[in-house]
């Protein structure tokens, strides 16, 4: 059955109505029967989880977020917001996410996100941006090194983000044709 995405958002906004005129809320997990459609949660499993975000950019409810937190990569979750649609767990590339039916009474009647998982943060050594998740940008290259790619390629661009690299590639090129850049 589909889940109306617009009645359950309207529901939701009720609740966190009654919530905020409500002194003190119990940190119970209550378990939701399947046929109400529309309230779950992901849960993630941090040791298969790499960070790459996708869960976040698939889930069109705005429930996911990710978050650089100084050399943290965050992923957030605004419980009140999912809808338990399982978009996120079917795309996660490393079947990290599974959608329970249950929540957290006190963290879905909050507007405060919770976090889910947390990852160390590759920075480009150029300019300092984030580049991504270490645990990901490490399982890249060494799958790179494993297929055979010559690490002269990878190893140079390694810890460059995009555009930093794709700079040293124009660089080298124009190098190659014999200019010498300042
Ligand atoms: S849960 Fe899956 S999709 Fe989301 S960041 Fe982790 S590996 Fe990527
Ligand atoms: S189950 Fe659906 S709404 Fe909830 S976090 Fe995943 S994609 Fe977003």
């Amino acid at each position: 059955m589909e889940i109306e995405r617009e009645k359950v958002r309207e529901f939701r906004q009720a609740l966190l109505r009654f919530a905020q005129k409500t002194p003190s809320i119990p940190d119970v997990e209550i378990e939701v029967p399947e046929y109400l459609l529309g309230f779950g949660k992901p849960v993630f499993d941090a040791e298969k989880c790499w960070g790459c975000a996708a869960c976040k950019i698939r889930c069109l409810d705005g429930a996911l977020e990710v978050r650089e937190d100084g050399e943290r990569r965050l992923i957030v979750l605004y419980p009140w917001k999912c809808i338990a649609c399982e978009e996120c767990a079917k795309l996660c590339p490393k079947e990290a996410i599974t959608i329970v039916h249950s929540i957290n009474l006190r963290e879905f009647l909050s507007d405060e996100p919770v976090v889910c998982v947390e990852h160390d943060v590759v920075r480009c050594e150029n300019c300092g941006k984030p580049i991504g998740a270490a645990k990901q940008v490490d399982e890249v290259f060494s799958q790179l090194e494993g297929a055979g790619y010559p690490p002269s390629h990878w190893r140079r661009s390694k810890a460059l983000c995009e555009e930093c690299r794709r700079l040293l590639s124009a660089r080298m090129l124009i190098e190659s044709w014999g200019i010498e850049l300042a």
